[in-house]
């Protein structure tokens, strides 16, 4: 006979086995138990039909891998803790000192901050191109070129870059392309399969699509967690081995919370996107404001390219012809006020907190100096006001329009 303390942790009974609820279960595990020896030595942690160790997977973080795999469009998933670590990932994977990595200027900030600062201390070197000029890109790949990011739109100045023609150019040049795919969320278009008009032609997209599920999947703004995506079975053997040597779970909570949001993320998206509009409509009207950048309004930079590949009627989008985006835009104000007037404008808001990030029920307003953000020598930031991003959260479309009313006279 055990002592109580010992049945506390080797209990005799076992719960019979055929619960069934909406929500699948939270499975916690720093470790896994084997039946035997040979059970042990025969579990193969590259293969998901068991489990080997909690960082390597459990029937939790398994459904979510296969869930966010079938949203990208994609084959395989690999979840770490962060949207960056995700960039981070792919880049350990896939470069080696001597390698060269291509970042689009305007792609979010940490990635080239990556770049700068930890990959050059390992020999990697990166160029910083202008997205929106497909031959800029074309003319940047050398003998060393092994990576190439892409992401639309451009971070903050959400220019819609022709990602179908940047895709084609890796492929043709035979380098491995990654889409962050963060704003697209799976929703606006597929990343592996990019779309021409009404026609989405197989494989025409990215190798891999890395999305922060910290923004729109998660929903919350209480959740941090990234996603790789593969279709190529060698591709993603490689990206896993790196994820293995590096350590990066993610906790099952975490990974229950996602599960829990992912059924209502088209609603929030498409939601989020046609309160987007409308206020952006309003403040574009607005003479304080000198420019509009939103891909969803003509006038806006590669207004044409988001128009090609998201522009089709989806069907359960809400939005009559008007194709699917973010509820995401950022506005260039008029260049007579000055930065701390628009600072001023920004902490009038009541209802729009100051914040990074954007997908939450929160909606979220950066102001940023984008000037220093950019390469002077590329010459992508044309404008000479204060450029502020929006992020729409869930709340009545009409209050937060009287917010942003009231708060324009602080500019004065
Ligand atoms: C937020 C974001 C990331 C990083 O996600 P975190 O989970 O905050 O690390 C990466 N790419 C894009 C485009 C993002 O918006």
């Amino acid at each position: 006979m055990s002592k109580p303390v010992t049945d506390l942790i080797h209990h005799p009974y076992v719960p019979p086995d055929t619960f069934a609820a909406p929500q699948p279960g939270v499975f916690k595990a720093s470790t896994v138990i084997f039946a035997n020896v040979a059970a042990m030595r025969a579990r193969d942690w590259k293969s998901k039909g068991g489990y080997t160790y909690g960082l390597h997977g459990t029937p939790t973080t398994f459904m979510l891998e296969e869930r966010i795999a079938s949203l990208e469009g994609g084959k395989h998933c690999i979840l770490v803790p962060s949207g960056l670590a995700a960039i981070a990932n792919v880049s350990m994977a896939l470069l080696k000192s001597g390698d060269e990595v291509l970042i689009p200027d305007n792609a979010y900030g940490p990635n080239k901050a990556l770049a700068e600062g930890e990959l050059k201390n390992w020999g990697i070197t990166h160029q910083f191109y202008d997205a929106m000029k497909p031959e800029d890109l074309r003319s940047r790949i050398g003998p060393r070129t092994r990576l190439v990011w892409l992401e639309a739109p451009g971070s903050v100045t959400m220019e819609f870059v022709p990602l179908a023609q940047l895709a084609a150019i890796c492929r043709e040049r035979r380098v491995t392309s990654v889409l962050d795919n963060t704003w697209g969320a799976g929703i606006a278009f597929n990343g592996f399969d990019l779309a021409d008009g009404a026609q989405r032609v197989s494989g025409s997209g990215a190798d891999i699509v890395v999305h922060a599920l910290t923004k729109y999947p998660s929903g919350g703004g209480d959740v941090l967690m990234g996603s790789i995506v593969t279709r190529d079975d060698q591709l993603n053997l490689q990206l896993k081995l790196t994820h293995m040597r590096v350590g990066w779970g993610v906790g099952a909570n975490d990974a229950e919370a996602l599960l829990r949001s992912l059924p209502s993320l088209p609603l929030r998206y498409h939601a989020q996107d046609a309160a987007g509009r409308t206020l952006a409509a309003w403040l574009q009207a607005r003479p304080e404001i000198a420019q509009l950048l939103h891909p969803a309004f003509r006038g806006s930079p590669g207004h044409e390219h988001w128009r090609l590949l998201c522009g089709a009627e989806v069907e359960g989008s809400g939005l009559a012809a008007g194709g699917v985006a973010a509820g995401l835009f950022s506005v260039v104000f008029d260049p007579r006020f000055s930065m701390a007037q628009v600072d001023a404008f920004c902490d009038a808001l009541k209802l729009f907190k100051l914040g990074y990030s954007w997908g939450g029920p929160v909606s979220l307003v950066v102001p940023y100096d984008v000037a220093t953000m950019r390469r002077k020598e590329l010459g992508t930031w044309p404008h000479k006001g204060v450029l502020v991003r929006f992020s729409v959260g869930l709340e009545d479309v009409q209050d937060l329009r009287a917010d942003l009313e009231q708060a324009l006279p602080a500019l004065r």
